[in-house]
């Protein structure tokens, strides 16, 4: 086998059958990483990509629990301890029907390399359960966690690896699972983050994604001498990450027309402003409800049974819902409708097909790695505040999000432009966030 991609690839596919988002978020990093390796081979011997490629600790766990009948629930926990070689474990834990092994390591995977790029000490890791928050009662969603901590909390720590929030873990399950942890440990740590204010959160974490995929868009867009002001944007989810990047980027004058969730999606060619989005998080974060409500109570238009937007006309894509939601096709449609920026706050939302769709023709497209990593970023600006038992005011912790977002941004630059002085921002996130970790691997020695 000639080209050193297919090669490296093989390996993987073998070690680590069926995992096909693994396979597809490491051979995105490699198509970027191998070119560079070749130029710089010091790389090449000690294996740091193979390295990188294999995690450095995984537990898969029983998490047994009562529902609400008085009938046992058996799910299946993991934790993805993928590399330490710059700070603590670090990434969220996503509680979802979907989740296997596979989906795991490939956010883990991705952390690893986001996490590096925030100039922050963290390095990577990922968790969960395939246990579904929806339809279940707050009793019910507090005894899993209870139960989920009951093993999690001997592999965790402040120093060794601090989980966060993701999809279906919010406030709420961060709660139950810091009082459970704190009940095992009998000690106050930060080994959570997202947690409440109360209890040792940060102000501007639960923004930190949304906001920081927004600032992301508007640095790419400033490189050609534009702003977000009056574009028209689609967002899809209507989870955390969008209700944010929503907020922000009606702040920013843009008009927000799309959310949606997995049943579907709404349009409203007026725009949602801050009245409507405070509806909206009443109904998702307080109600638990559907966004077809959204379209009932302002006469707007819904099509059901499709969770992506990217059929509506926008300039600007917003994605903030899951992985593999925008596909070649999707891509197409939206360079002809004349989108030209899409930035990422879902993992890893676009296929390969679409990936090379958007670079083919030259769009401003900020990969899930570079354009959200402002949520990782501030749960480790929550950790600093921990260990200094000291709270940062709002606008101290949106600075400093908005100074790490620049900072990403000009990395990318720095290690993505090519002749033409086109950024292939995929190229400038996999490469800018691999050489820190790989040097300290190097310096760490054979580990
Ligand atoms: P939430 O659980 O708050 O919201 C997720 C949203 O996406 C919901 O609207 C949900 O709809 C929709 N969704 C989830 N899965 C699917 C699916 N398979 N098909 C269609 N729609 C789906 O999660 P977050 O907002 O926290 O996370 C969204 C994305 O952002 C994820 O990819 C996550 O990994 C990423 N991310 C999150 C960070 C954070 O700080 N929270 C940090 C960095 C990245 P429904 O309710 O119907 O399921």
């Amino acid at each position: 086998m000639s080209n050193p991609v297919d090669a490296f690839m093989a390996k993987i596919i073998v070690k680590n059958p069926g995992e096909v988002e693994f396979h597809q978020a490491v051979k995105e990093v490699a198509e970027s990483i191998m070119p560079f390796i070749q130029e710089n081979p010091k790389y090449l011997y000690p294996k740091i990509l193979e390295r990188i490629a294999e995690p450095e600790r995984i537990i898969i766990f029983r998490v047994p629990w009562m529902d609400d009948k008085g009938e046992i629930q058996i799910n299946r926990g993991y934790r993805i301890e993928m590399n330490s070689a710059i700070g603590p474990y670090k990434g969220g834990l996503r509680f979802h029907p979907t989740v296997n092994l596979g989906i795991l390591k490939f956010l883990a995977f991705e952390q690893v390399f986001k996490n590096s790029l925030t100039t922050l000490p963290m390095g990577g890791g990922k968790g969960g359960s395939d246990f579904d928050p929806k339809g279940k009662t707050d009793n019910e969603v507090m005894r899993f966690c209870q139960s989920f901590m009951n093993e999690l909390f001997r592999h965790i720590g402040a120093n060794t690896d601090v989980p966060a929030g993701d999809i279906g873990v919010g406030s709420r399950e961060i709660g139950y699972m810091f009082g459970q942890y704190k009940k095992l440990k009998n000690e106050f740590t930060g080994v959570l983050t997202g947690k409440g204010l109360e209890w040792g959160g940060s102000l501007i974490r639960p923004e930190a994604t949304g906001y920081g995929q927004v600032y992301f868009a508007e640095e790419m867009l400033n490189t050609r001498g534009d702003s977000l002001k009056d574009k028209i944007c689609t967002v899809s989810g209507s989870g955390n990450v969008a209700q944010f990047a929503t907020e922000k980027a009606i702040q920013m004058g843009a008009k927000v027309v799309t959310l949606s969730d997995s049943s579907g999606y709404i349009y409203d060619a007026d725009g949602i402003d801050e009245e409507k989005l405070a509806f909206v998080m009443n109904l998702k974060n307080v109600k638990r409800g559907r966004i077809k409500e959204y379209a009932d109570k302002y006469r707007c238009k819904y099509v059901e049974g499709k969770s992506t937007p990217w059929d509506v006309p926008c300039q600007v894509a917003l994605p903030a819902a899951t992985q593999n939601e925008i596909n070649g096709a999707d891509a197409e449609t939206l360079i002809k409708n004349g989108c030209f920026v899409v930035s990422e706050g879902s993992n890893m939302p676009s296929t390969p097909d679409a990936i090379e769709v958007f670079l083919k023709h030259r769009i401003l497209y900020g990969p899930g790695k570079a354009a959200n990593a402002g949520g990782v970023a501030t749960s480790g600006l929550e950790m600093s505040q921990n260990s200094m038992r000291l709270p940062w005011t709002r606008q101290e912790v949106d600075n400093r999000l908005h100074q790490i977002m620049k900072d990403i941004h000009a990395t990318c630059v720095k290690f993505g432009k090519e002749k033409d002085n086109y950024i292939n921002y995929v190229n400038g996130a996999n490469i800018g966030g691999f050489v820190k970790v790989a040097e300290a691997m190097l310096a760490q020695g054979l580990v």
